[in-house]
């Protein structure tokens, strides 16, 4: 298929034309989750963002290599310079070790973003284990004249690197207003300038997570490990490099900086921001009380919410926005989102039970073309699932009657579920799931086949008590021909 993908880059602030470095082959760097609280919807989005850059990309013929890291060293509190890394401060607060706290953490975002169907990127590296790396890129930098030592921790120089290469390209800023819009330094600050930012920082003593090196026992910047580990596995300059727009400035610029300094080089050509969740209007936080995990929306058991949404209907309120957009929670836009998505998938479950006759009214070349020109549209999931709309209105009313549809449509929608329902938007065709969770399906198998058994034994008293206990509670039961089939 010929590739009309268009992106928008953060870089040039425009939609540009899609051109991968190498044939057929593209590298995607996307900062994953610092592993030190249980994952929440700050998470899910950026998680499913470029979840489905990645299925698309794939689906249109590219060979992708998807790199999401995994930060559990360097992340000082703030995103500053100063202050507790956040790891360290939670392992201190829970009395585990740091790498305990990393591995339960980690094993907690992949069985989150599992539930949400986000596949696994194809290189998942720590920050921890590329430190070498990590002190390479900084030796580079002091060689190209862009570090300074101070006490032992090592900075990068903006303002001598800014004099040959703009700092600030990417978040649109220059160093005169960052410099406006920051306090003095107060004299006891090691580095030169206030935007400056640290490459090594010397370990207090009461630091836990420390590496020797030439400059002192300590640990790596923060914004030191994606430029090293998306070099090391994407090469000096790779295609795309994703993240929250939150990470836009300064963790995003200062890598250009870094890769810069250090190779002379861009590291990235399509640089892609997800826009942030509100809940209610509000920002995310923990000190407003509306700060919500996946878990918690999972099993509805939080103050704010009125019941429980399952991962599906998470899934697809994110996709029911743009990526750029933002995105606000509310109970109300959530059960919107569950029914909405409830439709679509009874919709085109339908299909398979459509006796095909003569051909309805909607074109379906058409159909599958608008389908893609969306998605080459900057990934734009809400104009797909638009589209995917119009054919759930032909196909309820070829079922109920209303229209007829040939063979050729009934295929032509069969494809369109394929590959734009399941393999692209990544949803799951099981439309309890957005009533009862997950596990509904397979408890309801079991409790069937109990009642099929009791009808084969003759045990009617029982049989018909299953059917009414599960009646009394909203699930209807049909028995055909082929079998029984249950409904909520
Ligand atoms: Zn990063």
């Amino acid at each position: 298929m010929e590739n009309k993908l268009r992106l928008f880059n953060s870089l040039s602030r425009k939609k540009e034309d899609f051109k991968p470095l190498t044939d057929g082959h593209v590298g995607m760097y996307v900062c994953g989750p610092t592993v030190y609280g249980d994952p929440h919807l700050g998470h899910a989005r950026p998680g499913i963002t470029f979840d489905i850059v990645f299925r698309y990309l794939q689906h249109i013929g590219y060979k992708v290599r998807y790199v999401r890291n995994i930060t559990d060293v360097g992340h000082l509190e703030n995103d500053a310079d100063h202050g507790e890394d956040k790891i360290a401060k939670k392992a201190r607060l829970e009395e585990l070790e740091p790498m305990e706290i990393v591995q339960y953490y980690t094993n907690r975002y992949h069985a989150f973003m599992n539930a949400l169907n986000v596949l696994p990127p194809s290189i998942e590296p720590h920050a921890s284990g590329h430190i070498i790396e990590q002190m390479e890129i900084i030796d580079k930098i002091f060689e190209n004249g862009y570090a300074y030592e101070a006490d032992g921790s090592v900075y990068f120089d903006v303002e001598k690197y800014n004099k040959k290469h703009p700092y600030g390209i990417l978040s649109g800023r220059n160093i005169e207003e960052m410099l406006a819009n920051t306090r003095e330094l107060d004299g006891q600050d090691e580095k030169r300038k206030p935007y400056d930012f640290a490459l090594w920082k010397k370990a207090a003593p009461e630091h836990i997570m420390r590496w020797k090196s030439k400059w002192s026992d300590g640990f790596p910047g923060w914004h030191l490990e994606c430029s090293a580990m998306g070099a090391k596995y994407l090469g000096e300059t790779f295609d795309i490099h994703g993240g929250g727009m939150d990470l836009l400035f300064p963790h995003h610029e200062s890598e250009i900086a870094q890769s810069m300094a250090a190779n002379e080089k861009m590291p990235v050509n399509y640089w892609m921001h997800n826009n942030m969740i509100t809940i209610n209007g509000q920002k995310m936080g923990k000190s407003l009380g509306n700060f919500i995990t996946l878990e918690e929306f999972f099993t509805g058991n939080h103050d704010m919410l009125e019941q429980a949404y399952s991962p599906m209907t998470i899934r697809f309120f994110i996709l029911q926005a743009h990526y750029r957009g933002t995105v606000d929670f509310s109970n109300e836009a959530l059960q919107g989102a569950g029914k909405a998505y409830e439709r679509l998938i009874k919709a085109f479950g339908r299909l398979d039970d459509i006796n095909p006759a003569e051909a309805g009214d909607l074109d379906m070349e058409k159909l599958r073309n608008s389908c893609y020109d969306a998605m080459n549209d900057d990934f734009n999931t809400p104009i797909l699932i638009a589209h995917l709309f119009d054919a759930v209105k032909f196909i309820n009313a070829a079922a109920d009657g209303k229209t007829t549809m040939s063979d050729e449509q009934k295929n032509a929608l069969q494809n369109i579920r394929k590959d734009f329902i399941v393999d692209i938007l990544g949803l799951d065709l099981e439309t309890s799931e957005t009533v009862g969770g997950s596990g509904l399906n397979d408890v309801m198998d079991i409790l069937l086949d109990v009642r099929k058994k009791l009808k084969e034994e003759k045990n009617y008293a029982m049989s018909d008590f299953i059917r009414d206990e599960l009646s009394a509670k909203g699930v209807t039961i049909k028995d055909t021909k082929d079998g029984t089939s249950w409904e909520m």
